[in-house]
């Protein structure tokens, strides 16, 4: 694709973002990663994704936006709430972070633009999820024309996870070389724990339950 160019990763040391990491290092000839902090209640977070960083040999930096979570509340941030298990009717679960990916592609424009990056990537899906308004396809084509108005620059958001689901993934995953890496040294669950998590998180069933399906029927993601 791009091999000439560079591109900046936004990294949580997730599954996703851990994933798209990887899909960067194919296409593009430079990357680097941004772990943005926002209250998160693991903050093993940032040292597994600067740990995968390291791996990957790529460049890692940390922005502290702590001030996310002192604008509203969510289950994320708060240790005192109860995380919805599923979605509530007519509303999004408690570990909707409002503006968070607005925030964290603005933060990561103004990053890219210091290193004389165009390209931004970034772990969203519209696919098989929690349907956040802020993973949605038109938010991020919106994003774009945005950043790019208010920057006066060229921003290409890539988001190589939107249409996939889960078990897709994790076949991009394969695909890429990365399975095993992204299974263990990666971490998705709310509660903190690394590789297959608690298991009973909405993170953890989501991802469990795609890679018990990419397992079992490998051949239909060839
Ligand atoms: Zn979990």
């Amino acid at each position: 694709m791009q091999k000439n160019q560079s591109a900046l990763v936004l990294h949580s040391g997730g599954q996703d973002s851990t994933t798209c990491l990887f899909w960067a290092l194919k296409h593009f000839e430079e990357v680097r990663t941004l772990c943005i902090t926002y209250g998160q209640r693991h903050s093993q977070e940032v040292t597994i994704a600067q740990k995968i960083a390291k791996e990957a040999n790529v460049p890692f930096q940390l922005l502290d936006a702590t001030l996310i979570s002192r604008l509203a509340q969510n289950a994320l941030t708060n240790p005192d709430m109860e995380m919805d298990q599923e979605q509530p009717a007519g509303s999004y679960p408690n570990t909707f972070v409002p503006g968070r990916n607005l925030f964290f592609l603005t933060s990561a424009a103004v990053v890219a633009r210091s290193h004389g990056i165009k390209n931004i990537v970034i772990g969203v899906s519209q696919a098989d999820y929690s349907g956040y308004p802020d993973c949605r396809d038109t938010f991020i084509r919106s994003a774009n024309a945005t950043l790019n108005l208010a920057m006066d620059e060229q921003f290409i958001i890539h988001t190589p996870l939107m249409w996939l689901n889960k078990a897709e993934v994790w076949a991009l995953s394969d695909r890429l070389g990365v399975l095993n890496i992204v299974k263990k040294n990666t971490l998705t669950c709310y509660n903190g724990i690394p590789a297959e998590g608690c298991g009973h998180c909405p993170a953890c069933k989501l991802r469990n339950a795609g890679l018990n399906e990419y397992e079992k029927n490998k051949s239909k993601y060839e």
